[in-house]
């Protein structure tokens, strides 16, 4: 797929992610880094974690510790809203 990482990109969000973790210890985006991270590891990164759609590179190079898919993300905000 075209939209995919690039292995650049990847690099340049493990980065990100680390920062985030190290900067940032104990919050939320640090947990969400975190377990951005092991999905990494796992070769799972970059896939919703709710339905394993792919995320697009645009969304996880602005938001990199993202684990679900706008599709899915737009979901979970109208479940808040309600
Ligand atoms: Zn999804």
């Amino acid at each position: 797929m075209s939209d995919s990482l690039s292995a650049q990109q990847l690099l340049r969000i493990r980065t990100k992610l680390e920062t985030i973790v190290a900067e940032q210890a104990g919050t939320k985006a640090a947990d969400a880094a975190t377990a951005a991270l092991q999905r990494m590891r796992a070769g799972e990164f970059g896939y919703c974690v709710d339905c394993g759609d792919e995320i697009s590179a645009a969304r996880l190079a602005a938001k990199p510790d993202v684990a679900i898919c706008v599709d899915c993300q737009a979901l979970k905000d109208e479940e808040e809203d309600a």
